[in-house]
């Protein structure tokens, strides 16, 4: 399923140039008067980008994993509701599965998916723009196209790197770390740099720093080094797998990894639990830790994750000291609306604490997706005067360990409610390495991209 990586960077990026010219221009058809001096089609942040019809309105902030598929189920649950999806990107591009990607188990073409056919094809609306503000008291969205009112509010922004607990506020040593030792953790132009750094790798030491949780997808960077250390026995590179864990121990599916490490990569991977970052330096490539100092040739530099930048602007996330754990939005555990505001969901990675049991839902493609689903029910239920019953996500996840051959381990979740009313997890791994893994691996992405563009 391979294929040439610069050629497959070639199409990507004539995709993003094609559809963003294309998706920019549809909403500002809407405007009946160009402002003065401006072609007809171009866009400002300070008009209406679509005026009311009768319909009522929803408006999804993010179109990922929970925007995407939340846009299609409000459509087929509440078809008189107008839905209108907001989203940077030209093009989705999956994380998961992107593990593979690097070492080109799967092509370019596997993890990314046009939005205009599929909005297309269940009548929602795709915007493609960068959202500015939220402004919650007067239910507006301000993106760089124009503003856009609604009723319900969907925001499935993901995650932000929390570089400030590296940096504070120095934006230079965040944004030359982001450049040049990026963490490939959200969908944007890092996956490519990684993709070429580790095409040009010719051997050394390679840092992995993994963030404290809560953050996203918790097993995938194990998985990530297990792929990358299969590459390096495949090419013959000389090359060492520091991965500097902020836990005390390697989990979920630990001892799966555990064995992974030791019987197929013992030479590659060192593995360093307790190693809180204290410093980074990516200019003279130096890291402290509370496990130890590190030098290194090359690394992947993951900061603490948190709710996306959206999450924060639309007033969502506690501020530190109001007795609530930092960085996510506060939700209504089993609703998933903003405690202090019934009309705006939240839906994905952005979720904050829900449970005195677990803590926060895992943060992973499949619970976003889950939610979108429950959330649409949600809205329909309430749009046809009917108080919602709750549902509940579950979690499924795979993980490839090695590629030749290829064997994968794997995890899942699921969640019910107690007597006294709290959400509990019931975890359960499959630590033993197996190429039956794969098949379903490939299957579970097939299946959950079928919900979402088909
Ligand atoms: C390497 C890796 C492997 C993974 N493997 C798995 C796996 O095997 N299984 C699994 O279930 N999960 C996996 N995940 C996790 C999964 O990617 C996330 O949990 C999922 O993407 C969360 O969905 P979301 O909708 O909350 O956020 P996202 O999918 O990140 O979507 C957020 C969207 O909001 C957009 N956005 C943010 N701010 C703005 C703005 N200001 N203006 C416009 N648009 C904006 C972003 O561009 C993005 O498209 C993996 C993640 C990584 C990094």
């Amino acid at each position: 399923m391979s294929d040439s990586h610069s050629a497959s960077r070639r199409r990507f990026l004539a995709a993003t140039g094609g559809l963003a010219a294309s998706a920019a221009a549809a909403p500002v058809l809407a405007q009946a008067a160009a402002p003065a001096g401006l072609p007809p089609l171009v866009g400002r942040a300070t008009q209406n980008l679509l005026p009311r019809g009768k319909a009522r309105r929803v408006v999804i902030c993010g179109g990922g994993w929970g925007g995407v598929t939340a846009a299609k189920y409000l459509r087929q649950l509440a078809p008189h509701m107008e839905v209108v999806l907001l989203e940077r990107n030209p093009v989705f591009f999956s994380c998961p599965m992107s593990n593979k990607w690097l070492v080109d188990v799967v092509d370019t073409q596997f993890l990314t998916h046009d939005y205009l056919s599929v909005s297309e094809k269940y009548g929602y609306r795709f915007i493609q723009t960068e959202i500015l503000e939220i402004e919650r008291d007067t239910k507006r969205v301000v993106t760089a196209l124009g503003a856009v009112d609604y009723d319900y509010l969907i925001v499935a922004p993901g995650i932000r790197y929390n570089y400030e607990a590296w940096f504070a506020n120095d934006r230079r040593m965040a944004e030359a770390t982001r450049a040049r030792f990026p963490a490939a953790y959200i969908p944007s132009a890092e996956h490519f740099r990684l993709k070429d750094s580790l095409r040009d790798f010719k051997g050394g030491t390679l840092v992995m720093t993994l963030p404290p949780p809560p953050q996203r997808c918790p097993p995938s960077p194990y998985e990530r080094a297990c792929l990358i250390a299969s590459l390096f026995k495949q090419k013959k590179i000389p090359g060492r797998i520091l991965i500097l864990d902020h836990k005390d121990g390697l989990r979920p599916i630990g001892p799966g990894f555990k064995a992974a490490f030791e019987e197929l990569y013992k030479d590659i991977i060192t593995y360093v639990p307790n190693a809180h970052v204290e410093e980074v330096d990516p200019f003279k490539k130096h890291i402290k830790t509370a496990a130890g100092d590190f030098d290194f040739d090359h690394a992947i530099l993951m900061a603490p994750h948190q709710a996306g930048d959206l999450a924060w602007k639309a007033g969502l996330v506690p501020a530190p000291g109001q007795g609530k754990p930092g960085g996510w939005a506060d939700v209504d555990p089993l609703f998933l609306h903003a405690r202090d505001d019934k009309d705006v969901y939240v839906i994905g990675d952005a979720v904050g604490f829900v449970s005195s049991h677990f803590a926060y839902y895992p943060k992973a493609g499949h619970v976003a997706n889950r939610h979108a689903r429950i959330v649409a029910r949600y809205i329909a239920a309430r749009e046809a005067g009917r108080e919602p019953n709750y549902a509940l996500p579950d979690n499924l996840c795979f993980m490839m360990v090695n590629t030749a051959p290829q064997e994968g381990i794997s995890v899942q979740f699921d969640y019910h409610v107690n007597d006294q009313g709290v959400i509990e997890q019931r975890q359960m791994d499959f630590n033993e390495r197996s190429p039956a893994t794969i098949p379903e691996d490939f299957n579970w992405a097939r299946l959950i991209y079928e919900d979402m563009f088909t």
